[in-house]
């Protein structure tokens, strides 16, 4: 479980969120088994999609999709409103060299490429409206930074975005991750912008804090340099798939009849990857002759 907080500061010219994700990081690297490079590049990805997600209102699932030319392939996390946060690295292996300065080279394995966010909504009311989609090119590989553009450009609102992922040698591999967004709406006052600039290119890595205990709380308290703000909701936050035993059956009854029959002939039964989760579902020759039969009633 972790932690999103969200509130206002200076009459709602600032928009602040911050989140824990250190169970949330620490759950997809085991289900995943990444590099440290592709643990720190998926954790703050992850991470990035939960704080965007406390920027809408009005939305069902909110995807960030990263489509990079270098190792790591391609990122993808999804998140939904109620705090469930789901992602994947497609090439979970890709792996680089730190910097000299300790961090993981995130740029190294990210590249260049593309960052797009898809925001779909009206599901719950039968409605199936076009998702809207933002695309902006990757400018730093770093991730944070392609948050922030994205935002200044695809939605209009600069913003100062902060993620981080500390790993560490033994299970559960994560020892902190957690991300701070600061939002400037129309009206934000320039003096304020810059003291909070300022306070957020001088505060510690987060995960520093972290380490020493701080709340995500504290990291606003932070990031916010003394300028005071308003916590207006708080959230759980979980790595969580929707997907289950009778989402596979109904996939594989969805294949139709000539591949269902072949599956049963050939293999005996059918074994099926989430890609989000990587949870392996076993469907047996027993289950693939009760989809055989309602295919053909
Ligand atoms: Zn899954």
């Amino acid at each position: 479980m972790g932690r999103l907080i969200h509130g206002l500061a200076e009459e709602g010219s600032i928009r602040v969120m911050a989140a824990d994700t250190t169970d949330i990081v620490a759950e997809a690297v085991r289900r995943h088994e990444t590099s440290p490079t592709a643990s720190a590049a998926l954790g703050r990805v992850l991470t990035g999609t939960l704080l965007l997600g406390a920027t809408f209102k009005d939305f069902d699932r909110l995807t960030v999709k990263i489509e990079a030319e270098g190792e790591i392939g391609g990122i993808v996390a999804e998140a939904d409103p109620n705090g469930n946060v789901r992602g994947y690295a497609r090439n979970p292996a890709a792996d680089a060299p730190s910097k000299e300065s300790g961090k993981f080279d995130v740029s190294g394995v990210v590249g260049g490429g593309m960052f797009y966010v898809i925001r779909e909504s009206g599901f719950d009311i039968g409605l199936h409206r076009d998702p809207y989609v933002g695309s902006v090119p990757i400018v730093s590989g770093e991730i944070a930074e392609d948050f922030a553009y994205y935002l200044a450009r695809s939605e209009q609102i600069p913003s100062a975005v902060l993620l981080g992922v500390l790993l560490q040698n033994a299970p559960p591999y994560v020892s902190a991750a957690g991300g701070v967004m600061i939002q400037m709406l129309p009206g934000a006052e320039e003096q304020v912008i810059s003291v909070i600039e300022a306070a957020v290119s001088n505060s510690p890595h987060l995960t520093t804090s972290m380490s020493g205990g701080a709340t995500v709380e504290d990291l606003l308290r932070i990031s916010m340099g003394g300028i005071g703000f308003e916590l207006l909701g708080e959230k759980e936050t979980a790595f969580r798939c929707n997907c289950s035993h009778e989402r596979a059956l109904r996939l594989i009854e969805a294949l139709g009849e000539e591949e269902v029959r072949s599956m049963l002939e050939e293999d005996g039964g059918a074994k099926l990857d989430c890609g989000f989760c990587n949870e392996t579902y076993e469907i047996s020759a027993g289950e693939l002759e009760s989809i055989l039969a309602s295919l053909a009633a």
